[in-house]
């Protein structure tokens, strides 16, 4: 017997609701249909990697990450809209799958052996239980993870495999959840001690500047997704400091590589804090995971803030409104999506064209899994009861000490500061709700059946409500958003409405390229000039600006329509906020130029113009240089 059997690993702070309990309602739900009826759902017709000769199917195709990274996707998109024909897709490439174990325990394609896209093929797997509840999966990794151990130290994890180990790590302790058999912890300790040394990269080595040469410490996906390995740490080991190694990691990345969308750089190497500086949209669907897996361990709301800061403005912008075409690379400032040298640290022309596949396929294949499991983790379990992680608009389902629970979540939130929960229940039934109290938010206030009722935070950011509900109760929790500044290097500023960060649009003209692939590849350049000061005048923001709101659109993070030529008429929601042109402003390496450091001094009249969140933006300002209020005599100019 081994020390390892008697090893008790810590609970969660909250747990996963069953794959498919949080249902997407409003424009949640709109959102996730246009993704079935866009890339999800057509890629394996549009898309040869994904086809039918995959080699993940049987075929002799593509036979190493893409197949595992859409079903880790596809999986989670087809059960949240329980959508038969996603549901058929998904399970052809599961049968395939569970079909392919050798009786030493191995699976995949015979004739790639690499450890790492096997991991991803395990997120879908567990995902397709907690599903499904299909009996075959718990004996399947059960098998495999025998096979890993007794392979391991003769064969150990490499490359891509290597840098990504925590991946492996998490489906071993999923699985150890279910059985509770003690050599996966051992399995558990082997996999992460082979994996690198990010605590050590992130903590002290990480790099300052842009990075020149390949590493896979600066390689941003990489780091998006070593970003769970503290949490996952701390189910292993039980040592509570991995919340704070997290916690100072992340401030790091924020310090040295931070944007504006809640993303570090990686374009596709970490490359600094400069706004015109891109991010991989595999970096943006790989973040959020890691978040959804942060605050579920650690149960803070600050983590659920950020899941939020990037679902609601990184991922969505680097999709088309219509969620049929994508970037490699979004940039914050991003004037010209064109086939041009930029300045990434390592990309080719076409990195921030919307398409099929621009610059390389990796993110074709992985940004399925982004809004679904943003929508699985709206909800969480929690002691005694359930937790909000976002304010989208859904339906959960649940069981609640014994007793089924349904809760109607109506809002267009992020649009609307208002959410309004029903209860629906069989009996009356004592349990808690936790409701999350956004940092960026001051003033919450909650009522229960029309009487105000105290809602204050506690220490991890949520006001917990314990009572005895009955049927039909109503919640209504408002969220009062004003807009802030959100700082940036430079005397730049950016700002920001609750969770959304906001943009000005110059307009966008679409051009298809004579490529023929997917849905089209596309060019867009702006129709207006791009390169304004913010003119505050020396006044709060939220003095400054005046805030209206729309109805969301029938696409909703779009300025109106799915590929709009021109206006902001549809966008949901428009602040008015004054500004100066700056016409010294220009293109540096076709994208906008670092803003100037500021403030600046612009002799343009002032206008107002109208900024719409970034979200809904493709081509956009986000971070601006501030115009100088007062106009000061140069000293030197007194003699
Ligand atoms: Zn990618």
């Amino acid at each position: 017997m081994t020390e390892t059997t008697s090893r008790i690993t810590p609970s969660t702070a909250f747990q996963e609701l069953p794959l498919g309990a949080v249902k997407p309602a409003g424009w949640l739900r709109r959102q996730l249909a246009l993704q079935a009826d866009g890339l999800t759902g057509h890629l394996e017709d549009l898309w040869p990697d994904v086809g039918p000769n995959s080699a993940w199917l049987g075929g002799h195709g593509e036979d190493w990450e893409r197949g595992p990274y859409y079903l880790d996707g596809l999986v989670p998109l087809a059960h949240v809209l329980d959508d038969a024909v996603l549901k058929a897709k998904a399970q052809r490439w599961i049968e395939a799958i569970l079909a392919s174990q050798r009786p030493d325990g191995f699976f995949g394609p015979a004739s790639n052996n690499d450890w790492w896209p096997r991991m991803c093929a395990l997120k879908a797997l567990t995902q397709h239980h907690d599903a499904t509840g299909d009996a075959r999966v718990l004996p399947f990794m059960t098998q495999y993870f025998r096979h890993q151990l007794g392979q391991l130290p003769g064969r150990p994890l490499n490359d891509w495999g290597e840098a990504r180990g925590q991946e492996n790590v998490l489906t071993v302790l999923w699985l150890h959840r279910k059985t509770n058999e003690a050599f996966l912890l051992e399995l558990a300790d082997l996999i992460a001690g082979q994996t690198l040394d990010w605590v050590d990269y992130l903590q002290h080595r990480l790099i300052e500047t842009p990075a020149t040469t390949f590493d896979h410490h600066t390689h941003v996906v990489n780091v998006a997704m070593s970003l769970k390995g503290p949490a996952l740490d701390y189910l292993l080991r039980g040592d509570a400091g991995q919340e704070g190694v997290f916690r100072d990691s992340l401030a790091n990345l924020d310090r040295l590589h931070g944007m504006i969308n809640g993303m570090f750089s990686g374009d596709e190497w970490l490359a600094g804090t400069e706004p015109q500086h891109g991010v991989e949209l595999c970096a943006v669907v790989e973040l959020m995971f890691s978040l959804e897996t942060q605050v579920r361990v650690f149960g803070d709301a600050q983590d659920a803030d950020r899941l939020e800061l990037v679902a609601f403005n990184a991922l969505a912008s680097t999709i088309s409104a219509d969620m049929r075409s994508h970037q490699y690379h979004q940039q914050v400032n991003q004037v010209l999506c064109t086939v041009a040298q930029r300045d990434w640290t390592m990309s080719s022309d076409d990195a921030n064209t919307f398409g099929l596949e621009p610059h390389f396929g990796c993110c074709t294949a992985n940004l399925h899994q982004g809004w679904p499991k943003l929508t699985r983790s709206a909800w969480m379990a929690s002691p005694g009861g359930l937790a909000v992680i976002s304010y989208v608009p859904c339906d959960v389902e649940a069981s609640v000490g014994g007793q089924k629970v349904r809760l109607k979540t109506e809002t267009d939130y992020p649009f609307e500061e208002t959410v309004r929960i029903s209860v629906q229940l069989e009996d009356r039934a004592n349990f808690a709700l936790n409701l999350r109290i956004p940092g960026w938010c001051q003033g919450a206030s909650l009522t229960i059946n029309g009487e105000a009722v105290a809602c204050p935070p506690n220490s991890r950011g949520f006001a917990r409500i314990e009572r005895l509900w009955q049927d039909g109760d109503q919640i209504e929790l408002t969220l009062p958003m004003t807009v802030r500044a959100l700082p940036r290097p430079n005397g730049a500023l950016g700002l920001a409405l609750g969770p959304l960060v906001l943009a000005l649009s110059p307009g966008e003209l679409w051009t298809e390229l004579p490529t023929g692939e997917g849905f089209g590849d596309w060019e867009i350049r702006h129709r207006r000039s791009w390169n304004y000061a913010l003119d505050l005048s020396d006044t709060a923001p939220e003095t400054a600006c005046r805030v209206q709101r729309f109805p969301v659109p029938d696409f909703p993070f779009s300025l109106g329509a799915s590929r709009p030529d021109a206006g902001v008429e549809g966008v949901a929601l428009r602040v008015h906020t004054p500004a100066k042109r700056l016409p010294d402003w220009l293109l540096e390496q076709n994208s906008a130029a670092p803003p100037p450091p500021g403030p600046v001094r612009s002799l343009q009249p002032t206008h107002q113009v109208q900024l719409v969140p970034y979200g809904c933006t493709r081509l956009r300002i986000a971070e601006f240089p501030v115009q100088r209020t007062e106009i000061e005599v140069p000293k030197d100019s007194v003699e």
